[in-house]
């Protein structure tokens, strides 16, 4: 096991009814900046619960934050910061605004003069503008963890940012808020969260027997509980269970003491941002290529995977860990999520190109746990998953 600091200061506030928390979590003197999506909220009750528990605060409320949250938009809201002089930043709503809110809380204190910056020149965020979170779609951990991912649509780009300064102040996590998610956004989550955790446990070598364990009682729970929320998005139990796995999955504890790879999160934001595939999907493209490429260093990991995780015990080293890679597409099949880049585009031809491209202008030397992928390899993975 290697040595690790581990900190993580956003409290967590779980269960039926904890959106009214809001109210005694709040600092009472802060002027709150609302910061919503599209609109789902409106229509499934959670605005009438978050607004009724901010009570007479001072709010100015900014929705419209795009799925993959965008630059452009978060400069908007970025302006009415400053113009009405916010001092918190409420996020409700999934991933893409929490993003948006760590990216917000980041250039609100930023002293540059172009907040892309941020993302561009890796610049981690020390201290930001206070944040909290009510989730509205378990799925990518954001509520729990200090990353944030930001699109840029004028320049097609994808780009990671962070810093210790970036973790929500608290989070409301409310399963029954699932009960309005649509089932292709739930087949996200659940896609998203088990490669979350592949991306930290699927890498050698680790002699963390602990972080194994906890990885695979994650994937095994998010196994269990899919069928179970894509059937019925009102069963607690298993909303409730899907909703903590996927804070579990990547709320930093899992990754200590053991390297991580996030070489599938690469190459996935790459495809998101040349063709605007959902998050998760792309994943799902990637992954069972990245597997299969790095077949040889990873094969000891995906036989244990094989074994423990989908009771795949016939057969030898080699054999466990091909049928563990097939029975990983077919749980992605399952949820109805395609594992092919032909799937979503007819315009792939030269996708292995752009990406290798990219990252080598971007000065990514290499990717993966070890960091032995060389943007030549990247490309051999993209166009495997053609
Ligand atoms: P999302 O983009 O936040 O939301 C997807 C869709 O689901 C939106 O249309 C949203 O509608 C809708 N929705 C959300 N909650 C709903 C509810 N309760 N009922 C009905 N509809 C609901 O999805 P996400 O998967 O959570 O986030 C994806 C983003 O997170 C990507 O940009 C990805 O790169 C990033 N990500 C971040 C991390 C991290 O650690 N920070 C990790 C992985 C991925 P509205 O817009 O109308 O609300
Ligand atoms: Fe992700």
């Amino acid at each position: 096991m290697n040595n690790f600091k581990f900190q993580n200061p956003t409290k967590i506030l779980f269960g039926k009814g904890q959106i009214a928390s809001l109210k005694d979590e709040l600092p009472q003197d802060a002027k709150i900046l609302l910061l919503y999506g599209g609109g789902s909220i409106k229509k499934n009750g959670i605005y009438e619960q978050v607004t009724s528990a901010l009570g007479d605060r001072e709010v100015v409320e900014f929705g419209g934050i795009p799925a993959n949250p965008e630059y452009a938009k978060l400069l908007e809201a970025l302006a009415v910061i400053k113009q009405q002089d916010i001092t918190f930043i409420l996020a409700v709503g999934g991933g893409s605004v929490i993003d948006g809110a760590k990216f917000l809380s980041a250039a609100a204190l930023y002293e540059g003069d172009e907040p892309w910056d941020i993302l561009t020149n890796n610049i981690s965020t020390k201290e930001g503008m206070p944040f909290a979170t009510v989730l509205t779609l378990p799925a990518t951990g954001s509520e729990m963890n200090s990353g944030s991912v930001i699109t840029r649509a004028e320049t097609k780009e994808k780009l990671a940012m962070g810093g210790p300064g970036l973790f929500p102040v608290f989070s409301i996590l409310d399963p029954q808020v699932i009960h309005s998610i649509p089932r292709r956004q739930l087949a996200n989550g659940i896609t998203d969260a088990f490669t979350h955790v592949l991306e930290q446990y699927m890498t050698y070598p680790t002699g963390a027997y602990l972080q194994d364990r906890l990885s695979e009682s994650i994937l095994q729970t998010l196994i269990e509980v899919a069928p179970k929320v894509l059937k019925d998005p009102t069963d607690y139990t298993a909303a409730s269970n899907f909703m903590w796995s996927c804070t579990m999955a990547l709320n930093g504890l899992i990754s200590k003491g053991v390297p991580t790879d996030w070489a599938v999160h690469a190459m996935g934001h790459e495809l998101t941002a040349l063709y605007g595939i959902d998050h998760a999907r792309t994943l799902a493209v990637i992954a069972p290529s990245h597997y299969t490429y790095n077949f040889e260093a990873k094969k000891e990991k995906l036989a244990q995977y094989a074994e423990r995780v989908w009771n795949i015990t016939d057969g030898s080293t080699e054999d466990k860990a091909r049928a563990a890679i097939q029975r990983t597409e077919e749980f992605f099949h399952e949820l109805d999520i395609d594992t092919k880049l032909s799937q979503y585009t007819d315009d792939y031809e030269g996708t292995a190109e752009e990406v290798s491209k990219r990252f080598t202008e971007r000065g990514w030397k290499a990717l993966g746990e070890h960091q032995s992928l060389k943007p030549s390899d990247a490309e051999q993975i993209v166009r495997m998953a053609y």
